[in-house]
């Protein structure tokens, strides 16, 4: 069933700084009708994401609907693979279809969900495009072994709550990076984790990172850049690995310093990589990451602000560290 008005998320102005609620406007406009192999998918949830700031500033036009990581339902169909019912999501890395509530597409925007995976929402988060990122941040670029150890920023986010488990189970000693104690809990009590820090209450990162560490560190994944990321350099093995994932601390800076403290380290191999590089074996991470949320090996957790009304609400969330686990909208 469709409703009259199809609510979606324009770009009202680029950020200046960091993103606010004027940045964005949710605009009412007709549900479109599809034509010749067109399909119109209804959002049932969708993704906010770090990166959305970036394109805000660089890419996505002012005045128009922007992007987001969507999972929905087919409701009407004028393509052939496609029927009423169908669970979809974007065909693209990022699975990005319109940030609204419906969206008119072709076949080769969408890709089938399977739904004994999971409930659907996990298809954005551990089972989606924030779980492959852990997967194959942490196991192909970071490569841990048994008895490494192993750092995560911003450990409690979408990526890094998956990633640090990943780490542990490949046998790391994993140390996480936190803005909160309820973060820094949850992560040790109940993810596994061997140390966190909560770097907004601790007066000195480096040296809570090094009590921490005292084998140094020999995998990195960063997810923030800034002094979390320095401090790590500073006693960062020689042979470390570190994987940038992103750097949410200077998505905000108009000039962006870095890299920085690289003279610290002796020898690493320092990468950064994006998840739509391993597209090809995306099938066989999902199921992995599937299998192991199934034998409770893997735990997640979601954030769901409810109503596409709030999603910039949600967005804005992620800087201000309100989400744990993956942040979405439930539209
Ligand atoms: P998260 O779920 O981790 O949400 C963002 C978190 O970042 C917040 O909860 C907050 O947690 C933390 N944070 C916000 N501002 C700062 C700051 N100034 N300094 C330190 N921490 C901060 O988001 P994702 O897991 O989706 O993404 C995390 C990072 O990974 C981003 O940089 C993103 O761009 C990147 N990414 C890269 C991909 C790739 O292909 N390379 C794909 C997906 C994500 P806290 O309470 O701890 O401060």
């Amino acid at each position: 069933m469709t409703h009259d008005t199809n609510r979606q998320v324009h770009l009202a102005s680029r950020p200046n700084g960091p993103p606010a609620r004027s940045n964005f406007e949710v605009v009412e406009a007709p549900v479109p009708e599809p034509t010749n192999n067109e399909v119109l998918v209804a959002a049932r949830y969708l993704s906010v994401d770090p990166y959305m700031r970036l394109l805000m500033q660089q890419r996505w036009p002012v005045g128009e609907v922007m992007r987001a990581g969507v999972v929905g339902e087919v409701v009407d169909s004028r393509a052939d693979g496609f029927a009423e019912g169908d669970l979809v999501t974007g065909s693209g890395a990022l699975q990005e279809l319109d940030w609204a509530e419906y969206t008119l597409a072709t076949p080769e925007e969408l890709a089938s969900l399977d739904p004994d995976l999971g409930p659907l929402s996990v298809h954005l988060g551990v089972l989606g495009m924030t779980g492959r990122t852990a997967y194959f941040g942490m196991l192909d670029v970071g490569e841990p072994t048994p008895g490494d150890t192993v750092v995560v920023s911003g450990a409690a986010g979408a990526v890094g709550s998956v990633a640090g488990q990943l780490a542990r189970l490949a046998g790391g000693r994993v140390v996480g990076t936190a803005g909160s104690d309820a973060k820094v809990e949850w992560l040790t009590d109940e993810l596994g984790f061997d140390a966190a820090v909560n770097y907004k209450t601790t007066d000195d990162v480096e040296a809570a990172l090094a009590d921490a560490c005292p084998d140094g560190v020999d995998v990195y994944l960063d997810r923030v850049g800034g002094e979390i990321t320095d401090a790590v350099a500073s006693f960062a093995n020689a042979g470390a690995r570190f994987a940038i994932c992103g750097q949410i601390a200077h998505y905000n800076e108009e000039e962006p310093v870095g890299p920085r403290l690289l003279s610290r380290i002796w020898t690493a191999r320092i990468e950064k990589f994006t998840v739509s590089q391993f597209e090809p074996r995306f099938r066989a991470a999902t199921r992995r990451l599937a299998r192991l949320v199934e034998s409770g090996d893997l735990v997640y957790r979601e954030t769901v602000a409810e109503g596409i009304e709030r999603s910039p609400e949600a967005f804005l969330g992620l800087f201000a560290g309100e989400n744990v686990g993956k942040q979405l909208v439930e539209v």
